[in-house]
């Protein structure tokens, strides 16, 4: 492919709001067109990498033994109904819209496809002797995402490969979960992404149920925890650590300090004359719990308290399922978590008597208010912790677990409810210090269980001829997300520096005087026979300046580059460089020819060999 007859369109300039690298350098290099927020084009050259990367994900999850199909965008409403995901999905859940009783008005475009592919195996996967199958498909998703960002990594509408595994049992399913673990391995070896596998909030099943494959960046929305020694690597979403020690300093008796105008934590405690870390932030929330037994009648909400160190923050999920387990242990049930909001004003003054920021857990109990009461692990070893007094402009200090508040009973629960920091030990082996670094997640891997197939009555009949229900994995991968990662971890100043395996081009022959008709020769004929070698290559025929033209393929980042030029060809050499090295070889034409060759190859063995 000639450059001339090509379509690239770089550009110098560098949109402001574009911080990410890869936004940046996808703009730059012409790869892809911004239509509206969260809406590209893939131009020419962005689109062959694409392509790429899908080649390289349909390839492994053929290795792995799944098998391809294409369902729709369209989704009628009721299906997600069936699993109550139209409340679930909120804004994210894009309709069509159009007036009540048109069919628009009843359907949804797809942003994942668990409902499409239950209502499949619903009514074709029958028989145990069906089971195990791994069933995928490459379409693209859409989402009503608020805040799209970074160019590709977070858009309205992208490519996804989703597969989804049905088993008769957990057994299977675990097999069938480490085969496309494996396989995102090598997918994202194969792509150059340096990638690390963290446990992920893994939903109904619980346990290791689920990993997210993460590229560590600073261009990341998703902070993971790694420990130094690396035996454990949870998104913080997840993630936990050790128990802090108990605090065993003598109890002192409380005081009451007037606080005026001191509202932040870092506020109060320098006031109070302590730190954060001996402040206990008195959480008030509102949960709904699960109805119990009476039909249709909707359950009250009910006040949940959680105690959290002043320099910890709360975990949603981890306090969501703490509150299933004290609500629970006081009503019976099944245990469910809890989906918490932070309480409103109202119900904030009826419990605790005073303005909003001024709620402690020492004198809760005064205004006859029911509530449950969740206690951090690492307040519950605290000793003279700093909170509100429950009394407008009013702080106390010296509050301690179990002498001024409960940290057992039967309303009461313990539990590690916060976000773990950096610096937090490992809850694994010799307890490695835990850091945290952002990351963008690639991949997910999920064990779903029952969950779909009970909801939309997805059952196939077993060795006795009993009706089960279908036993689900399903696993994730965003193909945008994937080349733009690529990018955030192989650039520098000059621009990208692509993996052979997902690079537009592999090659670029440079003419460096394309007027020559020597030149233009021996370009050409080294880019037809590296063409003929089955290497991508792209010939630079543009008459122009040689720095302009090799500015142009540092930007655009083709891994090999041979150039052409008349006064080497006259010592009979052209010149070999890697993008990722400032080395130059000169070589005659055909000893050039068979060194790219080799240098394809080997990069791409490289990563093929993970
Ligand atoms: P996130 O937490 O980043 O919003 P998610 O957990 O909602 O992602 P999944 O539903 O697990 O994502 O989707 C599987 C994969 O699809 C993700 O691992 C990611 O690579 C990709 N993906 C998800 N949302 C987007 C998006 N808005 N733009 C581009 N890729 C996306
Ligand atoms: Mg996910």
């Amino acid at each position: 492919m000639r450059w001339s007859q090509f379509f690239i369109v770089t550009s110098k300039e560098t949109p402001k709001d574009a911080t990410a690298a890869s936004h940046r350098l996808m703009l730059r290099t012409g790869m892809v067109r911004q239509l509206a927020a969260g809406i590209y084009s893939y131009l020419p050259l962005g689109f062959r990498s694409l392509r790429k990367v899908e080649r390289i994900v349909r390839e492994e999850m053929n290795r792995a033994g799944a098998i391809e199909l294409m369902m729709p965008v369209l989704h009628p409403i009721d299906l997600w109904e069936e699993t109550g995901r139209v409340a679930a999905m909120g804004d994210v859940l894009l309709r069509l819209g159009g007036p009540e009783g048109d069919w628009r008005s009843q359907t949804v475009l797809g942003p994942t496809h668990e409902e499409i592919i239950t209502e499949i195996s619903r009514a074709y996967l029958k028989s145990y002797k069906q089971l195990p199958i791994n069933l995928y498909q490459i379409q693209v998703k859409f989402r009503g995402e608020a805040r799209p960002k970074s160019g590709v990594l977070r858009t309205r509408e992208f490519l996804m490969k989703d597969a989804y595994s049905f088993h008769d049992s957990v057994e299977s399913l675990d097999e069938g979960y480490q085969k496309m673990y494996d396989a995102y391995c090598r997918i994202f070896a194969r792509c150059g992404l340096p990638y690390a596998p963290v446990e992920a909030e893994s939903g109904p099943i619980g346990g290791d149920a689920s990993h997210e494959f993460m590229v560590l960046t600073d261009a990341g929305e998703d902070l993971v925890a790694l420990t130094e020694n690396k035996d454990y690597a949870a998104n913080t979403e997840r993630a936990v650590c050790a128990p802090l020690p108990q605090d065993n300093a003598e109890m002192a008796a409380i005081e009451e300090v007037h606080t005026p105008n001191q509202r932040t934590i870092d506020e109060v405690s320098a006031f109070l004359k302590t730190t954060p870390s001996k402040m206990i932030k008195t959480l008030v929330y509102l949960g709904t719990p699960p109805t119990t037994g009476k039909k249709n009648a909707p359950a009250e909400p009910a006040v949940f308290v959680a105690l959290v160190r002043g320099d910890h923050d709360a975990n949603e999920n981890k306090l969501n399922r703490a509150a299933g387990k004290v609500w629970t242990a006081a009503n019976g049930g099944d245990g469910a978590s809890i989906s918490l909001e932070l309480a409103d004003e109202g119900t904030i003054r009826r419990l605790t008597g005073a303005d909003v920021g001024f709620a402690g857990p020492h004198t809760l109990d005064a205004s006859g208010v029911p509530y449950y009461l969740i206690v951090d692990q690492g307040v519950a070893v605290m000793r003279n912790g700093a909170t509100g007094a429950n009394k407008t402009d009013y702080h106390a200090a010296n509050v301690n677990p179990g002498r001024d508040f409960a940290i057992e009973g039967p309303r009461v629960v313990v539990a590690d409810i916060r976000n773990v920091v950096d610096g937090d030990l490992s809850p694994r082996g010799g307890g490695s210090p835990i850091r945290l670094r952002k990351a963008i997640e690639v991949g997910h891997v999920f064990k779903l269980g029952t969950k779909y197939s009970d909801s939309m009555g997805a059952t196939y009949l077993d060795r006795n001829g009993k009706a089960k229900p279908l036993i689900m994995g399903c696993y994730g991968i965003g193909l945008n997300r994937i080349m733009a990662s690529a990018i955030e971890a192989n650039h520098d100043d000059g621009g990208v520096i692509w993996p052979m395996s997902i690079a537009p081009f592999q090659a670029l022959v440079v003419a460096l005087d394309p007027r020559e008709e020597e030149v233009m020769q021996t370009a050409g004929r080294i880019h037809d026979a590296l063409e003929a070698a089955g290497v991508d290559t792209l010939l630079d025929d543009r008459d122009e300046r040689a720095g302009f033209k090799f500015k142009d393929a540092d930007l655009i980042g083709f891994p090999v580059r041979v150039t052409v030029g008349r006064k080497a060809l006259a010592d009979g050499v052209v010149e070999v460089k890697l993008r990722s090295s400032d080395e130059i070889e000169k070589l005659a034409p055909d000893a050039a020819i068979d060194r790219v060759k080799s240098l394809v190859a080997d990069a791409m063995n490289a990563l093929s060999n993970g």
